[in-house]
């Protein structure tokens, strides 16, 4: 794999909100400017607090329908904003991400991930649980290889 050209990766199309957020760091805005992001807390029942890199806050609803989880999935922006200073490597990397029905990743092995080390886990695990949703980590840390070997078997399985 080349450095300039970032592997492809697939995430599912109904991928949570805040699952993607954390893991690309990027926010379009309502005038299509893209942001780099600090920080996502949790701040209520399905809402988390963004900051963004210029020092911008805002609320947040885990919606897969909203404006930015669209635009994001789209990628659609005009420009990226110049205080945030998002850097090239991760620009290309979300250039290099697509989105498809029924396949590519959820994002939620990353809730097992031992990897993603302990305080990410226990945030995400907390965004979840403020969201109510049931994911994956109610499973045994054990088990969570078996998300693993999933993912992969799917990333070998040519998209549609
Ligand atoms: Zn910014």
């Amino acid at each position: 794999m080349s450095k300039d050209k970032p592997e492809v990766r697939y995430y599912r199309k109904r991928v949570e909100l805040f699952l993607l957020i954390d893991k690309i760091k990027l926010w379009p805005s309502h005038t299509g400017v893209l942001h780099g992001i600090k920080s996502v807390e949790v701040s209520g029942p399905g809402l988390a607090r963004i900051t963004t890199h210029c020092n911008r806050s805002f609320t947040v609803s885990n919606s897969r329908n909203s404006r930015a989880a669209r635009w994001l999935r789209n990628k659609w922006f005009r420009g990226v904003c110049p205080k945030c200073g998002i850097p090239e490597w991760k620009l290309a990397k979300y250039d290099a991400t697509r989105f498809r029905r029924g396949y590519g990743s959820t994002l939620r092995a990353e809730l097992n991930r031992p990897a993603s080390g302990d305080r990410r886990r226990h945030r995400l695990k907390t965004l979840f649980a403020e969201v109510g949703v049931e994911a994956e980590h109610t499973v045994q840390p054990e088990l969570a290889h078996c998300f693993e070997a999933r993912a992969i078997d799917q990333a070998e399985t040519p998209p549609h």
